[in-house]
């Protein structure tokens, strides 16, 4: 054999044993990745000991975590089950804690054929003390509402976030985001408490990582993550404590509807069912009364429900129960959290309606004095009161949302200014739409407001016709139930009649370094303005020192003549409200208040200080409104 052929042969044997060793290192590194996994997010982050449910559901995310066995090494923790759905990038843990359960950190193992897999760590935190006694808003408040987008910049540094999608800051684009933030809202909670506010519903702040449009934050694409944009999870933690310290209740606007469709779950959905008609668009149909229509088609209910609210919201498959339970533990861990005091809860009858009673009932059960309201955008009382807790519904459905935001009472008082007084029209509407109470089992506990981020301000329902707005806001915030006044109503802020969203929800003037006007200032404000601050100021501190505009009993008068009379009352005060549409003035004689009035001889007109001899007769002056105080 010739030496040459001799090194060729060896070479190869050389050759076959480097790939056999290639082969043998690949063999190792499939074995090992598939042995070692990352569990990349576990949901909720942590919880606390001492919760009313002693179960908790994890949702673990990692790749190929199905069948993995789950070890615990926890005193007082069990594990209930661990399940996968569909995709074995998920497991669902339930854990179950007994009495002897402490506050501290604890090692989740996931193990596969005894071999480590993957692990992580869980946190159970130490409850604050009466957290669970926390009380909810109520008609003791004022509820100011803010879109953080469009309030103020107090960190221009977060305007853009380098790696979320939509990547421009623009004041001049309606649609963009404008730079709006949770240091600007801290910076200026001042502002809010000093004009007499007591709660503050902002629109929701969770991570809208969204392509454009973000600003809005109804796109959630993190439930449990506020949006870098707005900044972190601790200064909307640190905001929450700062307005409780100072009185002031906070409301989160929470969304179970829907999510963005760049959430994680329409990449990699838990299951095959957790988004509705995944992965196609099949619009919602908006429809919202199949809720309670007798008559309803299952196909519309079907659409209703299941529909997407938009291309850019895919629905959410509440019937699934661990979406279910995700989203009740998700609402508890802020509460518990940011301490709440209270959920707004938006499209309230476009989810599954029994999964949303059941909601209900478990915030209830770890708070019991807790408030939520829905919104139920519909102009009847019949349909808004079908979802409040205590109403005997025919069809046998049993709500457990303690309060709605009263749709039909804004549209009756948008009504009743601008028609002229008829039989059946004018103020007609707004007091027979009051007459609509006996539906509600708690009429006391509906947010009533003048507008909202979602409708033209209320300033331009009125065309702007400055004394029929301040009758309207005297009736919201005397009337029965929680106001709730959008942010800038005080300094009378419009836009085109278009209503085009982003001019409704336009930045609150001083809110921005360099802004010519300042509205948390007063400077550059117009007299009209300014007038219109001190007359809000007024009023929301008249109505905070006064529990009988809370919850005092209310009666009111036929409507007479452009007039509307009504009152409200208790034990110690009265408080008797007269609105005058009409451009003349009205003579109203007193005789026929008797009932209201009984032994007073006066009232103060608490915007003027004005008395009035209530005796015969009283004058009021046309497009004015008297709220008197007697004695
Ligand atoms: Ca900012």
């Amino acid at each position: 054999m010739p030496p040459e052929f001799l090194g060729a042969i060896f070479f190869l044997i050389y050759l076959s044993m480097k790939i056999k060793a290639f082969f043998i290192y690949l063999f190792v590194i499939v074995i090992l990745v598939n042995t070692f996994s990352q569990v990349d997010r576990v949901e909720p982050p942590y919880w606390w000991t001492g919760m009313h449910n002693p179960e908790l559901q994890l949702m673990v995310h990692g790749k190929n975590l199905a069948g993995s066995d789950v070890e615990i090494d926890c005193d007082g923790v069990t594990i209930t089950s661990v399940l996968t759905l569909d995709n074995p990038n998920y497991l669902f843990i339930t854990l179950k804690f007994g009495e002897r359960v402490k506050p501290g950190i604890f090692s989740v193992k996931l193990k596969k054929s005894g071999n480590l897999f993957a692990s992580f760590e869980y946190e159970l935190k130490q409850r604050e003390p009466g957290s669970a006694d926390r009380k909810g808003f109520d008609n003791s408040d004022v509820i100011y509402l803010l879109m953080p987008d469009r309030f103020a910049n107090g960190d221009p540094s977060n305007d853009v976030v380098e790696g979320m999608r939509e990547q421009i800051v623009n004041r001049k684009n309606r649609t963009g985001r404008h730079g709006g933030d949770l240091k600007g809202i801290t910076e200026h909670l001042d502002y809010i408490i000093h004009m007499g506010f007591t709660a503050l519903w902002m629109n929701p702040v969770l991570e809208n990582d969204m392509d454009r449009v973000s600003y809005h934050g109804y796109s959630i694409t993190d439930f449990y993550r506020v949006d870098p944009r707005f900044g972190t999870n601790e200064q909307y933690h640190d905001l929450c404590r700062l307005a409780n310290e100072n009185g002031m209740k906070i409301i989160m606007d929470m969304v179970f509807n829907h999510i963005g469709s760049r959430h994680l779950w329409m990449e990699d959905p838990p299951s095959s069912d957790w988004i509705n008609f995944y992965p196609d668009y099949v619009r919602c149909n908006h429809r919202r009364t199949v809720n309670q229509d007798p008559y309803a088609s299952e196909s519309d209910r079907r659409l209703m429900v299941s529909g997407w609210f938009d291309r850019t919201m895919p629905d959410l498959n509440q019937r699934n129960p661990f979406l279910a339970t995700y989203l009740f533990q998700n609402s508890i861990w802020w509460i518990e959290y940011a301490g709440l005091s209270g959920i707004r809860m938006d499209t309230y009858p476009y989810p599954e309606k029994n999964m949303m009673t059941e909601w209900n009932r478990r915030v209830l059960a770890e708070y019991p004095r807790f408030n939520m309201v829905g919104e139920e955008w519909s102009l009847d009382p019949g349909l808004v009161s079908y979802w409040q807790k205590g109403k005997q519904n025919r069809d046998g459905y049993r709500g457990n949302l303690p309060g709605l935001m009263d749709f039909p009472l804004q549209n009756a008082l948008k009504e009743s200014l601008l028609a002229e007084d008829g039989w059946d029209s004018g103020w007609m509407k707004l007091y027979e739409t009051l007459a609509s109470d006996y539906e509600y089992p708690d009429p006391f506990n509906l947010v009533v407001f003048p507008d909202n981020h979602d409708m033209s301000r209320f300033y331009v329902q009125m065309d702007k016709n400055e004394k029929l707005y301040r009758l309207g806001i005297i009736y919201i915030l005397t009337t029965r139930g929680i106001p709730q006044i959008l942010y800038g109503s005080e300094i009378l802020m419009t836009h085109p009649k278009s209503a085009h969203h982003g001019d409704i929800r336009k930045d609150f003037p001083g809110g921005w370094p360099g802004d010519s006007v300042n509205a948390f200032t007063g400077e550059g404000l117009s007299e009209k303005q300014k007038a219109m601050q001190a007359f809000f100021k007024k009023l929301l501190f008249f109505r905070m020192n006064h529990p009988v505009l809370h919850d005092g009993k209310l009666i009111h008068y036929a409507p007479e003549k452009g007039t509307y009379v009504y009152g409200r009352f208790n034990d110690q005060e009265t408080i008797m409200v007269i609105l005058n549409k009409s451009v003349d003035p009205m003579n109203l004689n007193m005789e026929r208040f008797t009932e209201l009035v009984g032994d007073h001889r006066t009232g103060t007109d608490i915007i003027t200080g004005q008395p009035l001899n209530l005796a015969k007769s009283i004058e009021i002056p046309g497009l004015t409104g008297y709220i008197l105080e007697l004695q």
